[in-house]
């Protein structure tokens, strides 16, 4: 779509990891004002410091010498979402940011589910931990896969408004019940749903990485960190559905 704009010497044809956070104005303005300066063809090692952080930010050139992060809006394209999928609601260009750079692409967790359309010809009930946006209850929706409950685990308010949005407007006849915090889904809650909705189908979810590898993270504290600890969580709930599953048939 920015074609025109793009220089020769920007052989880029894929776009890196999305992330949580764009880059600053600053930045931009920088590379558009040591371009202006140039004739041509800019110095081989202002090209090289430039298309670095054009790969590390993933800008577009939108104008002469302009680069820019994606929007928003482009991000949920790439992603798979509707449009318009984090906008609204009361949240924030920021949260939309963040929201999308942890976020699941739907295409891909749709192919990886479509197994289950056959499986499951009279749809699933769901247990999706760390929820997000969303990601995965989407990609089940556009697998055509009737969702007859999701219980939904996000500890974002900005989050779960855009799931129970969504969930409105697709007009879902099942039930979707949402919870904030992984951490108090204890045995016993876990007791009641499952026997409220006779099981899960489907347990899916992306426990938080920001304290593992990848440019999203903080620290590099690994499993034991602040955030990525939830991992044992999820281990933990995982655990606890087999079991009183198990028991149950
Ligand atoms: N797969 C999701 C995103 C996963 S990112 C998607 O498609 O959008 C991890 C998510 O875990 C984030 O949305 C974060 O807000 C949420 N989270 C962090 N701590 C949590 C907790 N204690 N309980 C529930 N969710 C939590």
């Amino acid at each position: 779509m920015t074609k025109k704009w793009w220089p020769s010497w920007d052989t880029r044809t894929h776009f890196n990891c999305l992330q949580t956070c764009i880059a600053s104005a600053r930045l931009t303005e920088r590379i558009r004002s040591s371009l202006s300066n140039c004739n041509d063809l800019p110095p081989s090692l202002t090209r090289q410091s430039i298309l670095h952080e054009c790969r590390k930010w993933n800008l577009v050139w939108v104008g002469l010498n302009k680069v820019a992060p994606l929007e928003p809006d482009e991000i949920e394209m790439l992603l798979g979402f509707p449009k318009d999928h984090t906008r609204g609601g009361g949240s924030s260009r920021t949260e939309r940011y963040k929201s999308l750079g942890n976020s699941f692409q739907v295409n891909t967790v749709a192919y990886h589910l479509s197994v289950l359309k056959d499986l499951f010809p009279n749809g699933i009930t769901v247990l999706s931990l760390f929820s997000g946006i969303g990601g995965a209850e989407v990609a089940l929706h556009r697998l055509g896969i009737h969702l007859k409950a999701v219980v939904s685990v996000e500890i974002s308010e900005v989050n779960r408004n855009i799931v129970r949005s969504w969930w409105e407007q697709t007009n879902q006849t099942g039930e979707l019940i949402d919870l904030a915090d992984v951490q108090e889904l204890n045995g016993d809650r876990l007791e009641q749903l499952i026997r409220r909705f006779g099981g899960f189908d489907l347990v899916i979810g992306g426990s938080p990485c920001n304290n593992l590898t990848g440019s999203n993270r903080h620290t590099r504290d690994g499993l034991e960190g602040k955030h990525s600890s939830l991992f044992y969580d999820y281990f933990r709930i995982l655990d606890v559905v087999k079991n009183v599953m198990g028991k149950a048939s």
